[in-house]
């Protein structure tokens, strides 16, 4: 209940969704510059990738001072459009002036709530400041609900120590899931190395057996030619043999 304060950062979180560079991905760093396409970075990031996209410009530049002999491109990180810079680089590039009022508005709007509830007080005792933790039910609360309230018989702790115990517990929590993830690519990656080798070995054996079924075949096709003439062969003999007293005087 101590945490409705906020709910009011809600409509903020989806703005500031929409102020975030996709190189960066953090909120926009002033100057923000718009591309051809409507998209916006900002300009140390739109500098970034023209050189990495542009290296020999980038070697032009040093050694040319700030002229840029050719126009430098690169591809918009949103939706691949293709930039073309002019002789000016990315400082020819718009300004979003409109992208930068917002972001300061929201600095200013979004650093103010949180000075006011830097501190959230205790819904029952307002004067009283939520700075210690009940272990028993889980939830912050303040001295007084500890001393008279509700969390009289309670095991409390201060909030600051769990809320660095939690933190820790959770960023190791990532390290194991990182961890784990890894360990599972890496098994993935062996298993389709596995399922390739078996489609090799499957390719090769069909191959050999088609190859020594084919050489059989020849084997037995040649044999049967050689059986056909014997037999015509016997049979000429043995056709001689008997016409052959009637036949010579
Ligand atoms: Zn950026
Ligand atoms: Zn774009
Ligand atoms: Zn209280
Ligand atoms: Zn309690």
């Amino acid at each position: 209940k101590q945490f409705t304060v906020g709910l009011s950062y809600r409509p903020l979180l989806n703005l500031e969704r929409q102020l975030i560079c996709p190189i960066c991905l953090e909120m926009f760093t002033k100057p923000v510059v718009i591309l051809p396409c409507q998209h916006n970075l900002c300009r140390k990031c739109a500098n970034d990738i023209s050189q990495v996209s542009n290296p020999s410009c980038s070697l032009l530049l040093l050694s040319r001072g700030t002229t840029l002999g050719s126009a430098g491109r690169f591809r918009c990180p949103s939706c691949r459009h293709e930039v073309v810079l002019d002789r000016h680089g990315v400082y020819g590039l718009q300004r979003n002036l409109l992208v930068e009022n917002i972001i300061d508005i929201y600095k200013q709007e979004s650093a103010r709530p949180l000075l006011k509830t830097g501190h959230p007080s205790c819904e029952e005792h307002e004067e009283e400041k939520i700075n210690i933790y009940c272990m028993t039910c889980g939830v912050p609360t303040c001295s007084l609900c500890k001393v008279f309230g509700e969390h009289k018989g309670c095991e409390v702790a201060p909030l600051s120590d769990i809320y660095m115990k939690q933190k820790s517990a959770l960023t190791d929590g990532i390290g194991v899931l990182v961890a784990t993830n890894d360990r599972i690519q890496a098994f993935i990656d062996n298993l389709q190395g596995i399922c390739r080798n078996i489609e090799d070995n499957s390719k090769a054996q069909k191959q050999a057996l088609c190859e020594k079924f084919d050489r059989m075949y020849a084997i037995l096709e040649e044999r049967r030619k050689i059986m056909l003439q014997r037999i015509t062969y016997e049979q000429d003999e043995k056709t001689h043999d008997v016409e052959g007293p009637g036949t010579h005087p």
